[in-house]
């Protein structure tokens, strides 16, 4: 009986292609096997299971979204987090803040913006004649405190995305004011500075947004303070005309 070779030789496929015997967790065909996905890592189950978890949150409501966000393990800032920080304020607001990530005092009292900076940050907003909760809502681009403060990892900032988006769904702001270098990165996917993204109308989700200095930043630039002022001026004349840009309602 002529064996496989003699065979191949014959119809002219040889020489023979074999595979190599598989060294230990390699993959068919060579083929590179994706990385084990790491403990709470959003689509430790794949990619398919992090589209679900976002799309479960997309239709979260607010009487859900609170206990949602601290039942989260999609990333390991929930090993070392107090208290979530979900976010505060007016539901229906037409201004929404949007700061980097919980501190210690946003940690132990699961509020965004109580310590030194989120007291600068309510002066602010009582300089625009608002205060916290009233028209106004301040939330993180993180629910929980990354430790030490030390600045959000991009796979943290995916993981909480969908609840940042949800809130935005929900409130469905006029305005949205990034606060400080990382809520612009993420919002505006952008390394750019904030020098050169102030006095500008972006966009998220279709939302007006501008972007100035961090409250904590600026506690350090006393100086700076002035700038802030102008954005927030900006901010709400950006507001004003996007509200009037409006169809009327029940217009024909
Ligand atoms: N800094 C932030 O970005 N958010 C807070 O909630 C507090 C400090």
């Amino acid at each position: 009986m002529p064996d496989r070779d003699d065979i191949l030789t014959e119809l002219g496929l040889a020489p023979a292609w074999r595979l190599r015997a598989r060294r230990e967790g390699s993959s068919p065909a060579g083929l590179r096997a994706p990385p084990p996905a790491a403990e709470g890592v959003p689509g430790a189950g794949g990619a398919g299971s992090a589209d679900a978890r976002a799309a479960r949150i997309a239709m979260l409501e607010w009487r859900d979204f609170a206990a949602d966000v601290d039942a989260c393990t999609a990333c390991g800032l929930a090993r070392s987090r107090k208290k979530s920080v979900p976010g505060v304020g007016d539901t229906k607001a037409e201004w929404l803040f949007v700061g980097e990530a919980p501190g210690s005092e946003e940690d132990a009292r699961g509020e965004p913006f109580v310590g030194q900076a989120g007291k600068l940050l309510d002066n602010m907003v009582a300089a625009l004649g608002m205060k916290r909760g009233e028209n106004v809502y301040i939330a993180n681009v993180l629910k929980c405190r990354p430790p030490n403060n030390r600045t959000p990892e991009p796979r943290e900032v995916e993981a909480c995305r969908p609840y940042l988006d949800r809130q935005i769904a929900l409130i469905r702001p006029g305005l949205i004011v990034a606060l400080g270098k990382s809520a612009a990165a993420t919002l505006l996917d952008t390394d750019a500075t904030i020098a050169s993204l102030r006095g500008r109308v972006h966009r998220y989700a279709g939302v007006p947004l501008v972007v100035t200095y961090h409250p904590a930043y600026l506690l350090r630039n006393l100086p700076d303070k002035a700038k802030a002022w102008e954005d927030l001026l900006f901010a709400r004349r950006t507001l004003r005309s996007a509200v009037a840009a409006e169809p009327a309602a029940g217009g024909s």
